[in-house]
């Protein structure tokens, strides 16, 4: 997401550039759920830069949807369902804060506009969210950098490229910067491989639910149900996603998969009849604070790497490759 992203805008601004990527190595993006909420995380705080980052995000995506003709950026409705009675305290305050009046409607107190879930302590409508189908977004720009000739598949060797004044030559292509967008796997980067992040395993389990058929809408509880009205009334439900501080191994996990049928079965009662259609696991690339990086190497002023887009590259990754063109452009400092 963060190299694409980046493609796309050099693109869109006539800029020469050439993408690396390997086609056989765990990508994040393959698996993000795209989701974009203005309020997340246990305390229901307002998430980093969301004023500034939804409005660059809308933008960013309705150009792409409206040049490849394509329908990838959609809204949400969100709804979070009180985990305990403080989950609700919690709520009540946040409500009364000016600087979230725009976010929420008002709570829906315990069995209020019942639609299947379990609602023990009430929930509380959460606006403004969107989500970005990701998985497609990523195919259409593969095979637009493909038909503009701009995509090598292949593993990027770092330690193979040659300085060749203030550019860099890599087996005969060359370029005045580089930037490395290698999320969970920057640690084979001589040049970024102390970058510190840090891996965060997520599985997600796409089901069929029998006898039940949700709004769509993203609902949260624990964890997050996504139901998706794929049209005709055919509903796909994604439900996810674990979360697996360290691991880096993209192999889709049986015990996250587990966790996640007991999180279901809790949200929608125990003998509910489903069938799962795939199990997918990839890495979030992850910082200790949560906010992206974009980073200057120390020595060499033209390799850059964006990187630690966490669980919000949906958000970030228009934000950061708008940062890069403005550093390359006005030489910003913001890095
Ligand atoms: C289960 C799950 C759910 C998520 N849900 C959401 C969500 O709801 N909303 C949201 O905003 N985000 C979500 N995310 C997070 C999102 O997926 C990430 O923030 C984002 O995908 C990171 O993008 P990236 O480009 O940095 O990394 P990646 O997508 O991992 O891409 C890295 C790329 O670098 C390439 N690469 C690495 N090394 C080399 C090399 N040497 N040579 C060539 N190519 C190389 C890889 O092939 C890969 O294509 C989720 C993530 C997971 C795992």
């Amino acid at each position: 997401m963060a190299g694409s992203s980046l493609a796309w805008r050099l693109d869109r601004k006539k800029y020469t550039y050439t993408i690396f990527d390997a086609p056989n190595l765990a990508s994040a993006s393959q698996v993000a759920a795209g989701f974009i909420n203005p309020v997340t995380g246990k305390w229901m705080t307002e998430s980093w830069k969301i004023d500034t980052l939804m409005p660059k995000a809308k933008a960013f995506y309705q150009d792409i949807e409206q040049s490849l003709g394509i329908n990838i950026y959609h809204e949400l409705p969100i709804r979070r369902y009180f985990i305990n009675p403080e989950d609700a305290i919690r709520a009540r305050r946040r409500i009364k804060n000016p600087r979230y009046a725009n976010y929420f409607d008002p709570i829906l107190e315990k069995g209020s506009e019942p639609i299947g879930i379990s609602d023990d302590f009430g929930s509380i409508p959460i606006r403004h969210g969107n989500w970005v189908n990701v998985p497609s977004l990523m195919k259409n720009l593969k095979s637009y950098f493909k038909s503009q000739g701009r995509l090598i598949e292949e593993t990027f060797d770092a330690s193979k490229l040659v300085q060749e004044g203030t550019g860099w030559n890599y087996h005969g292509v060359k370029a005045n910067n580089i930037i490395f967008c290698q999320g969970a796997h920057r640690g084979n980067n001589p040049f970024f491989k102390d970058l510190p992040i840090i891996p965060i395993k997520g599985d997600v389990l796409d089901i069929r639910l029998k006898d039940i058929q949700l709004p769509p809408g993203l609902y949260y509880k624990k964890r997050w149900l996504h139901s998706l009205n794929l049209g005709n009334s055919d509903f796909l439900y994604r439900l996810g996603a674990s979360y697996e501080v360290g691991n880096s191994d993209a192999e889709p996990s049986i015990t996250a998969k587990e966790g996640l049928i007991e999180i279901l079965k809790n949200m929608l009662g125990p003998d509910l009849l489903f069938d799962i259609e795939t199990h997918r696991s990839g890495i979030r690339p992850t910082t200790e604070d949560a906010k992206p990086l974009f980073i200057k190497h120390p020595k060499h002023s033209s390799l850059f790497a964006i990187n630690g887009l966490g669980s919000k590259g949906s958000a970030f990754a228009p934000y950061l490759s708008e940062l890069f063109i403005d550093q390359i452009e006005n030489h910003s400092s913001e890095c």
